[in-house]
């Protein structure tokens, strides 16, 4: 049987590497960027025009789908990937950053996180060991581990302390996860939440740790320690681009990266813009995800090869040309500037679909060209221009 899930590097440009991750559900050219799909879709887009856009892995929300429409109704009806029509690769986050961010009266404890459902305000515990089951239900081919969301700036104490607990939680949810595993496709088992059980969905699913520690090298230095101990198929930073200045986070990357096993996808968590992605991939990184293409996209916010558009800008009443001439995309082949700014005064919702496929593009095509760059040797020379390009103000605003 071929394994689980693999990684192989490829090409090296400084500490840039290229890639293949083989998962589940296919392979992933790395770096690779994953569209978010929070309630089980990528907001504004049908999985066709994922495909279109070249998007080989995409991400859900474990938080959004426990609570609607549930993970035991999304088991049933055969995982996550037969319910949103999306047959290749998925990695889902554990709940904890939408537990923190949007539950209310939220209380974390050594058992987990306790929060109010920003739904209909009822109360819900998340556990390690049910933030396990909950993705054993969804069935994506990377489950992501539970750890706390430490708001910043916060005292080192607090961050030891945070970072101490987040080890704890990896513990518990590697042991929950080696619990359920086993050979068949389909099993059954008591759930971590009394009175219910798990459905394993896909039986061949990888768990990713985090590496969790602020800001500060030696947490950072101590969370990976732990974390590697425990052992998993591949890590992840978190806790950044929650605020920080681009150089504090670029900092953290570019001694957390280097801690983490060679062999493995690196995934930074929640970034970023089309520079930020860059700068981290020229430190090691592997993999992203970020709601910016998608949110931007809906609030009229173009990415374009000439750097950032606001359409709804009344320079664009007559332009005929494409939002951005270097883009093959659909939305660009078919329509102007002026018709998207039309669209998007008029509230009409085909702006929001017409932005997004192109931001999608716009992200898809740059990581095409960051792994291009990296087999040629010439991610500086990538960088520097996405550098100028990115660096400055918006051109139009
Ligand atoms: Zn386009």
């Amino acid at each position: 049987m071929a394994p689980v899930f693999s990684f192989r590097v490829l090409h090296r440009d400084g500490s840039a590497r290229s890639g293949e991750m083989t998962t589940a559900h296919g392979v992933v050219q790395t770096p690779a960027f994953m569209p978010v799909g929070t309630q089980g879709a990528v907001k504004g887009v049908t999985s066709r025009d994922l495909l279109d856009a070249g998007a080989e892995i995409i991400l859900g929300n474990t938080y959004h789908l426990w609570l609607r429409p549930g993970d035991q109704r999304i088991a049933r009806l055969g995982g996550l990937h037969r319910f949103m029509g999306w047959d290749r690769p998925i990695l889902t986050d554990s709940g904890g950053f939408q537990a923190f961010s949007l539950g209310g009266q939220r209380a974390i404890t050594e058992a987990g996180i306790r929060f109010r459902s920003h739904l209909d305000g009822s109360e819900h515990l998340l556990t390690p060991e049910g933030a396990t089951d909950i993705q054993a239900g969804l069935g994506p081919d990377i489950a992501m581990v539970l750890d706390e969301c430490l708001a910043q700036p916060a005292p080192v104490g607090e961050v030891r302390a945070s970072t101490e607990r987040s080890a704890r939680w990896a513990r518990r949810c590697r042991d929950r996860f080696l619990q359920l595993g086993g050979p068949a496709p389909l099993r059954h088992a008591a759930a971590a939440d009394p009175g219910t059980t798990v459905t394993v969905t896909n039986a061949r699913q990888a768990q990713f740790g985090i590496i969790q520690g602020g800001t500060v090298p030696e947490l950072r230095a101590l969370s990976a320690d732990r974390t590697l101990a425990i052992g998993f198929e591949a890590y992840a930073i978190g806790g950044l681009s929650v605020g920080e200045p681009p150089e504090t986070m670029y900092s953290v990357v570019e001694y957390t990266a280097p801690l983490l096993p060679a062999d493995r996808p690196r995934y930074l968590m929640g970034v970023g813009t089309p520079l930020d992605i860059v700068e981290a991939v020229s430190r090691g990184i592997d993999l992203f995800d970020c709601v910016m293409p998608t949110r931007n996209a809906r609030n009229g916010q173009v990415f374009t090869s000439e750097g950032r558009l606001t359409i709804k800008n009344a320079k664009y009443a007559d332009d005929a040309g494409p939002l951005d001439p270097a883009c093959t995309c659909y939305t660009c082949r078919t329509y102007s500037r002026a018709y998207l700014r039309h669209l998007f005064v008029a509230g009409e919702i085909t702006a929001s679909v017409l932005n997004t496929v192109h931001n999608l593009r716009f992200y898809l095509d740059t990581m095409a060209r960051v792994r291009q760059a990296i087999v040629f040797g010439t991610l500086e020379t990538l960088k520097r221009s996405l550098r100028a390009t990115y660096s400055r103000p918006l051109s139009d605003s």
